[in-house]
């Protein structure tokens, strides 16, 4: 789960790292008052949860509150790479003389959290990454040890940043890296992080919390924006399913992280493509199936269904009247290859025989199961 610019920069600032003191407006009359209350000169920012807000005209420079009004105007219901603007940051205008860019993430190669900061921070971080490698520099973090005083040198050294910074630049260090372990976050961003004449300021900040450890950051789970979420995605959610919409034709449903994996690399060896991970998760009643096949058919893409579960706690008869009570819901055009394999796999199969559904084709390996959907999502497409 990605958290917006202002609420990723209200909780460095809980860990003690210095970021503007600004407002959220919903109307330009709002943002008028925040400039206001501000006073001086202000920066409008869209909140969307997607990176490249200021190219995309979605951050602007405003010196009057009549300035920050109009540009609230413009942005409020902007289209940033697909995402709507609902919500505007008002912050007090930083006098940025330079732009670090400082990141915590999860280094999975090396299994360890990793910090990665530049001298060149701002709007185009990714492509100082790819022309000028050696300006990123990036320091593994051993958790059981901690963030080290030489390890935060090393770095401000490299990037050449003034002495009289070091101190402040140790702590928002200190404090990003805590704040990134503590949130279980899976990214805790500063971009940039503005040298100012006052000293370091956060300007820009973002953080994704690892979605399987929101349970116990009930005040994190409740910052959740759905507004962004695809409408299958919050389906998915609510009736407790792993679902990922992906490109492919060949809508999946699949019991287990590893079969529903499998179950996709196998559609591409016959030369389709997924159009979704989906994990109805183990001991899945008829509700969950019929929620899952609602939300694979919801996708304009799919072209043919591949359903492969494999019955040990989940029960295939229990799948099977899953899939006919979705059916009775939602109208079903494209052919659905069915593989029913473990508990109670003869009573589902029967089930499924007798509903006399025309579109449903069996299959008994996983390799037939597979080869059969590709075909299928062929002869539709
Ligand atoms: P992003 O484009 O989505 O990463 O949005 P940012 O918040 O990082 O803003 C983009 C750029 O706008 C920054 O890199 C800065 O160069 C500039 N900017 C943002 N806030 C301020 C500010 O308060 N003062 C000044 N002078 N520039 C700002
Ligand atoms: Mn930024």
């Amino acid at each position: 789960m990605n958290l917006h610019e202002y609420q990723s920069k209200l909780r460095f600032g809980d860990f003690g790292i210095p970021i503007p003191r600004g407002k959220v407006a919903e109307t330009p009359e709002q943002a008028y008052d925040a400039a206001r209350e501000l006073g001086g000169k202000v920066v409008v920012k869209a909140q969307v949860l997607t990176g490249g807000r200021g190219k995309a005209g979605g951050v602007r420079l405003a010196g009057t509150p009549d300035e920050a009004r109009a540009h609230a105007q413009t942005i409020l219901g902007m289209d940033i790479h697909g995402h709507t603007v609902h919500k505007v940051l008002i912050d007090p205008a930083a006098d940025i003389q330079s732009e670090i860019y400082f990141g915590v993430t999860n280094d999975r190669g090396a299994r360890l959290p990793v910090i990665i900061c530049s001298s060149e921070g701002g709007i185009a971080i990714e492509e100082v990454a790819a022309t000028m490698p050696d300006k990123v520099i990036r320091v593994r973090v051993k958790p059981e040890i901690g963030l080290r005083g030489y390890q935060v040198a090393n770095i401000a050294s490299n990037i050449g940043l003034p002495r009289e910074h070091w101190k402040q630049f140790g702590q928002i260090a200190g404090a990003l890296y805590k704040c990134y372990v503590e949130s279980d976050a899976t990214l805790a961003e500063i971009n940039p992080l503005a040298v100012t004449p006052g000293g370091l300021l956060a300007v820009d900040g973002k953080m994704s919390i690892d979605d399987n450890a929101l349970f116990r950051h009930p005040d994190l789970a409740a910052l959740r924006d759905a507004s962004a979420d695809p409408p299958a995605e919050i389906e998915a959610r609510a009736a407790e399913l792993s679902y990922i919409k992906l490109d492919g034709a060949i809508g999946c449903m699949v019991n287990g992280a590893g079969l529903a994996m499998t179950t996709m690399d196998m559609t591409k060896l016959f030369g389709g493509a997924p159009a979704n991970f989906l994990d109805i998760g183990g001991g899945a009643s008829a509700d969950k199936v019929a929620a899952a096949l609602r939300i694979i058919l919801s996708d304009p893409n799919v072209k043919a269904v591949l359903c492969n579960i494999f019955g040990g706690i989940t029960r295939c008869d229990d799948v099977a009247r899953g899939i006919l009570a979705a059916l009775e819901e939602v109208r079903m055009e494209q052919p659905m290859v069915v593989r029913l394999v473990g508990t109670n796999e003869d009573e589902g199969r029967q089930i499924i025989d007798e509903s006399g559904l025309p579109n449903v084709i069996g299959a008994t390996t996983l390799a037939d199961a597979a080869k059969k959907a590709v075909e299928a999502a062929g002869r539709e497409a």
